[in-house]
């Protein structure tokens, strides 16, 4: 075990529990089976915000009805026309072979009664394309991981291990105070937080898989261990860090003050047919876009933000029809 070392050497140093580091890890135990590799986490192993992802994901799948080209405009229309056109094609193109990535790994995606994927639409999408579990979907593929990291004999998990910073030149006293890409990471210093002990990782490769910042706005659907801990070190160890600007705002959670992270209702909802309404009973989302509650995230959490100013309310209402009730 390694748990009781305060120095621990391996090939290659995951930080974070989420879908990246899990599948990161997996895919490397496959390939280098002789390697050694560590995933820290700072909370149990299963805490992460992936854990709490509900609608799903957006892929084509149904190719008779739907196109790559079709996702990518989305896409691109969603951005604001800022993405990297370049990253949207890879991501969209390559999103079928890693969702069946998933699938091949033990994921369950939701079927409908004729045994088809039961495709789900969200916000920004001009067709159904969003593969879903129920509305636990990141439970679902966080579980699947989990049990194929599990299953990995070259794999071990540092649970409640919390990242402080990278091990770089500068902690060998050779400064560097320029933010470039030529500065290595020998690994990092990590508090095992059930021991009060700051522990040394050195590693010949280490994947930065920390998650989100949500944690430093007010209010928040991210969980607690959210702290963008990742990007602090990055920027403590003068790496070079773009886009941090770019932070989506989910539209709707649920209005309960004193609850904290606050509780999501998911994009699926809107998808459904709910329809928001101002606090006294008015429609309001024909004022920002024609797609109404179906526009992209940023138009419908605007909008909302906006119609919180003029009225004063702490919240505006959901409108939710009946849906279908379908056997899990
Ligand atoms: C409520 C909610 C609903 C969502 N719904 C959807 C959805 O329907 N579809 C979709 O595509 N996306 C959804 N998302 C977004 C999605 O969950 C994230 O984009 C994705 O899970 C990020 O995965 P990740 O592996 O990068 O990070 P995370 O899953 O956040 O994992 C980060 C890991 O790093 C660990 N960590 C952080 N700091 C440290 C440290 N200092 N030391 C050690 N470990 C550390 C954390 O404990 C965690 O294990 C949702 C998010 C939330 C919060």
């Amino acid at each position: 075990m390694v748990n009781d070392k305060k120095i621990i050497e391996s090939d290659f140093l995951v930080i974070g529990s989420g879908v990246s580091g899990l599948t990161f890890a997996l895919k490397i135990a496959i390939q280098y089976k002789d390697s050694k590799i560590i995933i820290v986490t700072k909370d149990e192993k299963t805490e992460s915000n992936t854990k709490y992802a509900q609608g799903g994901i957006a892929t084509v799948y149904d190719k008779t009805v739907d196109s790559f080209e079709q996702h990518i405009q989305d896409t691109i229309s969603a951005g604001d026309g800022l993405c990297n056109e370049k990253v949207v094609r890879m991501v969209v193109k390559h999103a079928p072979e890693r969702l069946q990535e998933l699938i091949d790994w033990g994921t369950k995606f939701d079927k409908n009664d004729k045994g088809e994927y039961d495709l789900g639409r969200e916000g920004g999408h001009s067709q159904n394309r969003i593969l879903h579990h129920t509305d636990v979907t990141g439970a679902e593929i966080e579980r699947a991981l989990i049990a194929q990291v599990n299953a990995q004999s070259n794999i071990e998990f540092l649970e409640h291990h919390y990242v402080i910073d990278f091990i770089t030149e500068h902690q060998a006293k050779k400064s560097k105070t320029k933010r470039n890409s030529k500065i290595s990471c020998f690994g990092a210093y990590v508090l095992d937080e059930k021991k009060s002990v700051v522990k040394t990782l050195l590693s010949k490769f280490t994947m930065l898989a920390s998650g989100g910042s949500g944690q430093v706005y007010q209010t928040t659907t991210n969980p607690k261990v959210a702290t963008g801990d990742g990007l602090a070190m990055s920027y403590r160890a003068k790496a070079e860090i773009a886009d941090v600007e770019f932070i989506q705002f989910h539209p709707t959670a649920l209005y309960n003050p004193g609850e904290y992270p606050a509780f999501l209702i998911s994009e699926a909802v809107r998808g459904f047919g709910a329809k928001l309404r101002t606090i006294d009973g008015k429609a309001f989302m024909h004022n920002y876009d024609n797609r109404e509650e179906l526009a992209s995230r940023d138009i419908v959490a605007r909008a909302i933000d906006n119609e919180l100013k003029k009225s004063g309310s702490p919240h505006v209402f959901f409108r939710l029809h009946p849906f279908r009730v379908r056997k899990i």
